[in-house]
């Protein structure tokens, strides 16, 4: 017996259920890739990451704001600290008693102006202290994730890798399979596939439909068991194509 073909399904609907068979298998892994646990792994990491930039954006705002401040009083102190070097300058070429008196006046007030100034400059870096330190702890974590979020992509690469695989040998049998029908059936179950949920052709099983699983009437049932070879039969329920 040399054609091994012969034991194969040659019957059109036969050959319908296999390709029926092989879509479901494609689907199940199309479903299994969008829910890989690597995919939430992933998924979770990159939330993490975009709450903790979320968060640094914020406190590197507020310390930037802080940091202008910081430098408004700096520019502030060093002008009144030109001003003053620029009246004692005046008082060691001296000048009269009044004028003397007015400019040491002037001199005292601007530094008492100064220390002010630099008292707030120690509250502002006080204040810049703890957002300098949540900065490098956040960036901390953030290179910490950096580096997870590589191995879970690797991960997940590989986890996808093996199902496209798998879907690449199955989408070739299916190829194989469907080449082999009347294309008049394959597009009938192909429009009944899309529109009926993935299952557009189903066995008839202990009288029911294997697609809506409702039992058939007897009258039904005897027609799609004695049906003409060629002649597709079609569930009164679902309307799917029904394989005795
Ligand atoms: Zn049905």
């Amino acid at each position: 017996m040399e054609d091994s073909e012969a034991t194969g399904p040659q019957d059109p609907l036969a050959l319908l259920l296999e390709v029926q068979a092989r879509d479901l298998h494609l689907d199940q892994l199309a479903y299994r890739r969008r829910q890989l646990g690597e995919r939430r792994a992933l998924e979770a990491l990159e939330a993490r990451a975009a709450e903790l930039e979320e968060r640094s954006a914020g406190v590197r705002t507020e310390r930037d704001r802080l940091d202008a401040r910081l430098s408004d009083l700096e520019a502030h102190a060093d002008s009144y600290s030109s001003r003053i070097e620029a009246i004692e300058r005046r008082l060691r070429e001296g000048g009269a008693y009044r004028e003397v008196q007015a400019m040491s006046g002037e001199s005292e007030s601007l530094a008492r102006h100064r220390r002010q100034l630099e008292d707030e400059e120690l509250e502002v870096m006080e204040q810049m202290e703890p957002l300098e330190e949540e900065l490098g702890s956040l960036s901390g974590e953030l290179a910490g994730l950096a580096g997870a979020r590589r191995e879970a992509s690797a991960a997940l690469a590989g986890a996808e890798a093996v199902l496209e695989g798998e879907a690449a040998e199955v989408a070739g049998e299916r190829g194989r399979l469907a080449a082999g029908l009347p294309p008049d059936l394959l597009a009938t179950y192909e429009r009944l596939r899309q529109r009926l949920g993935g299952v557009g052709a189903a066995r008839l099983a202990d009288g029911a439909c294997g697609g809506c699983h409702l039992k058939l009437p007897n009258s039904e049932r005897e027609h799609v068991l004695h049906a003409a070879p060629g002649e597709v039969v079609f569930c009164d329920q679902c309307g799917r194509i029904l394989v005795a």
